[in-house]
């Protein structure tokens, strides 16, 4: 279960959350794991708040190169140097709102995995595309090129969240089955690319508007693994409520 803080936090309200989030999980199976995305400016602050605990690191965004003349980017290195673990790659906000292709994301999904961080490669269509049948096309085309290149053992690091951009930050999630299709869709793409036993391993999140409340009817669909959550995982109960939703689908 990952939590996508996106532009939120001060380094002050991001150690309360990360300490309120740890106490509201402790005891809760520990075969879900928890991830949490803050802003780059609370990463170093997180990371020494979540050292001891379960709770695992992860960055928003990064740029492919490993330095140079980039002005308000990071690396993958920088990333790994403060804690991170995992770098959310090819978010529809960082596609829609700051152009960035496919052929970004893999060049980024490249970058991380040799710096040794773990991408969540993010995919999923808009509402128009929606409507007008281009889904299957439009996640086919996003996951072929996002990890284009990439062998099978590096597939092993690779984690993908199903997001449709109309279900992201609006209150409108995709039905259960909705989402169920299109995870399945992915898992047949990456058995076509790459192979069965890559498919059956890769974790697929789904990502859209999770909430307590429809987060155990999500997860307990065959191919949904777990879930990328914006607006819920910026409060410590709800986040956790979702996460122990997670464990009761697992079980
Ligand atoms: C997200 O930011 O990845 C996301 C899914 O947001 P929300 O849960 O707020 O829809």
């Amino acid at each position: 279960m990952a939590g996508n803080w996106k532009m939120h936090k001060l380094t002050s309200e991001a150690k309360e959350l990360v300490n309120g989030l740890n106490t509201s999980i402790a005891g809760v199976d520990e075969s879900v794991g928890v991830l949490v995305c803050p802003p780059f400016t609370a990463l170093v602050e997180v990371a020494s708040t979540l050292k001891g605990t379960k709770i695992k690191l992860g960055a928003q965004n990064m740029h492919w190169e490993e330095k140079g003349a980039f002005t308000g980017e990071v690396t993958a290195a920088m990333l790994k140097d403060v804690g991170c673990e995992y770098v959310i790659v090819g978010h529809s906000e960082r596609r829609h709102i700051f152009g960035e292709t496919d052929e970004n994301v893999n060049r980024k999904v490249n970058a991380a995995l040799n710096a040794g961080l773990r991408p969540i490669v993010c995919v999923g269509e808009t509402e128009k595309q929606r409507e007008d049948g281009e889904t299957e096309a439009v996640v086919t085309r996003q996951v072929i090129e996002g990890l284009d290149g990439l062998t099978s053992k590096q597939m092993t690091d690779i984690v993908i969240a199903y997001e449709p951009v109309w279900a992201i930050g609006t209150g409108k999630n995709a039905t259960p089955d909705q989402a169920q299709v299109v995870h399945a869709l992915i898992r047949g793409i990456v058995a076509r690319e790459f192979d069965e036993s890559t498919a059956e391993k890769l974790p697929i999140l789904y990502g859209g508007s999770v909430k307590p409340s429809n987060a155990l009817e999500l997860m307990s669909q065959e191919d949904i693994d777990g879930a990328l959550v914006g607006g819920a995982s910026l409060d410590a109960d709800s986040f956790a409520e979702i996460v122990r939703a997670g464990v009761d689908a697992s079980g």
